[in-house]
Order: structure tokens, then C-alpha cells, then sequence
């Protein structure tokens, strides 16, 4: 078994083919490490970009990879196929810094070969997902790479950023931090059928009222300040990615927002619920600045 740590560089390009944005894969850099988690061998490969040839100028900025190295770099299918060589056949587990990285290389991989699925990955785990479980983080949110490395006590000065081996290195010494063959076992997945349809989904707003998972007619709304059922006053009405209605508390004498937010996942739908409180006679201050601009006016 040995453990192939991946980071991707990609350039953000308009895809005719699809009508719509794509993440061109122009760096792919990776460690290989044995089952003990030592560092075997490592490797670089800058990819030539086919679909738009000019890099983004947020690109070169994040990066400082140059049209210059793209353009003498391989192009994906000869990129890819070399990768796949340098994994080799025998078991893995593949590691990135969240699956960003991993549905990028697998679209790259339908567009230009016409398969998404990555047939050198045997097994997948999300690093990032590992690592969280060791430290602390606010509110359940996702930390960034270079925050894990302080926490961990790394220098992420130590490894230029936004460079797909450094970036492999940077996670390869997070993980190496708190390896723990056991725990990892957990967040491993087979690279099944199943795993590569996941892999493929892609999470989006619901914004169908007349969605099954939509229930918000007859939906209760309590009072987040004392808990009482609120009334409705307002019909639901989609605002960007939430549906929004205003209801009042009975208890409170309060008028407040409530917006409910349903995300689609794979297997689940995420419902976020807010609650934003509506300030009476809001615009009032401006009203008295305006007059009170007049008057200057006027006694001038
Ligand atoms: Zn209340």
C-alpha cells in the first residue's frame, strides 16, 4: 500500500463545449509515500493549457506559473498518462486538501479523454477532512493549508504556496503530524462505481418551491428570541438562494425575516435557516441628514 499525497494548479477557462467556466489543470504535483508514511519519490508535471492558451491574470498572481513554463509544459493526455505511469498499479490511497482537486483532475479527465473516472486512484481520502479532526476550528468551518501548518506547529513559509508540489508537501507534512494508520482508515473510500458517481455530482441551490424537498408551505416558524410560533405576514419569495418571508411574533411584538436555504448534495439536502431582524424605520437618520443639509443650504 502507498499513499499518493496530489495538489493541482488550474487556470479558470471558458469551455465552448460545455457553455460555461472550466478548470483547466495546467500544474499536477504529488509525493508518493510508502505504508509507513516515509517520503518515496515525488513529481512535477506543468500541463499546456488547450482550451484558452493565456493564463488569467488571477492565475499568475496565485501561482507565478508564466504562459511561458505552460506553454512548454505536456498537454493533459500526455500529463495524464505520465502521472498514471509514475503512480504505478499497485494498491494507493489518494490524499488532496479537500475533493476540489479531485473533481478537477476527473472533469480534465472527461474533457480531454473522454472518461471521468481516474482509473490509477484506488482509494481516496480527504485530507483536509483527517487533519480537521485533530485541531481546533471555529464554527465547524473548513481551515485553510496554511492555517492546519501553524496550528501543527509547520512554517507554510517554509514551502512557496500555490505550487502543486509544494502544496503536496505542505499536506504530506500535516498529515505526518498526526498519521495515524487506524484513524485514517475512516475517511478512506474505495473508488468505486458509487464513489466516481458522487465525485461527478455536482451540489447546487434549490430554487423550485415546487421541489420535494421544498416544505415550506404549512412550515412553522418560532421566534428565535423566545420561541413562541411566529405568524406569517409575508408570502415565501425566492432572493437569490434563499426563500425568504416575514412573520411577527405575537409575544415579542416583533416583525422579523426568516429565510430557509436548501442545498442539494449527492445523498442530502443541506437546509440553512436564518433569522434577520427588521429594523422599523430604518431610512429615517438619512431623511433627517437630508433636511438638515437643506437648511444649511438655505441659511447659507
Ligand atoms: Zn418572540
Amino acid at each position: 500500500m502507498q499513499y499518493i499525497v496530489m495538489d493541482l494548479e488550474w487556470n479558470t477557462a471558458y469551455a465552448k463545449r460545455y457553455n460555461s467556466f472550466f478548470n483547466e489543470v495546467i500544474e499536477i504535483g504529488a509525493a508518493k509515500l510508502d505504508g509507513s508514511f516515509r517520503l518515496v519519490d515525488t513529481i512535477s508535471i506543468l500541463v499546456k493549457p488547450q482550451i484558452s492558451k493565456k493564463l488569467r491574470g488571477r492565475t499568475k498572481d496565485l501561482t507565478h506559473i508564466t504562459n511561458e513554463d505552460v506553454s512548454g509544459g505536456k498537454v493533459f493526455e500526455q500529463a495524464i498518462s505520465e502521472f498514471s505511469d509514475w503512480v504505478g498499479d499497485g494498491d494507493n490511497i489518494f490524499l488532496t486538501w479537500g475533493d476540489g482537486d479531485i473533481r478537477v483532475l476527473s472533469k480534465n479527465n472527461e474533457y480531454f479523454t473522454g472518461s471521468s473516472q481516474l482509473v490509477f486512484m484506488k482509494n481516496y481520502a480527504d485530507a483536509q477532512k483527517y487533519i480537521q479532526s485533530f485541531i481546533e476550528s471555529k464554527d465547524r468551518q473548513q481551515v485553510g493549508l496554511a492555517a492546519a501548518c501553524e496550528q501543527l506547529g509547520i512554517n507554510p513559509e517554509d514551502f512557496s504556496h500555490h505550487r502543486a508540489l509544494d502544496d503536496s508537501l505542505m499536506t504530506v507534512e500535516c498529515i505526518k503530524k498526526v498519521f495515524d494508520e487506524n484513524k485514517l482508515k475512516k475517511y478512506v473510500h474505495h473508488c468505486d462505481a458509487d464513489f466516481n458517481k458522487r465525485l461527478a455530482f455536482k451540489p447546487f441551490y434549490i430554487r423550485d418551491i415546487n421541489n420535494p424537498a421544498v416544505k415550506l408551505r404549512g412550515t412553522k416558524c418560532y421566534c428565535d428570541v423566545c420561541g413562541s410560533q411566529a405568524v406569517q405576514n409575508k408570502k415565501w419569495r425566492l432572493v437569490n438562494q434563499s426563500f425568504r418571508s416575514e412573520f411577527f411574533c405575537p409575544k415579542c411584538k416583533r416583525n422579523f425575516r426568516f429565510s430557509v436555504r436548501y442545498k442539494q448534495y449527492f445523498d442530502y439536502v443541506d437546509i440553512k435557516k436564518t433569522y434577520t431582524e427588521i429594523k422599523p424605520k430604518e431610512n429615517k437618520p438619512v431623511k433627517k441628514e437630508n433636511i438638515k443639509d437643506k437648511k444649511t443650504a438655505v441659511s447659507d
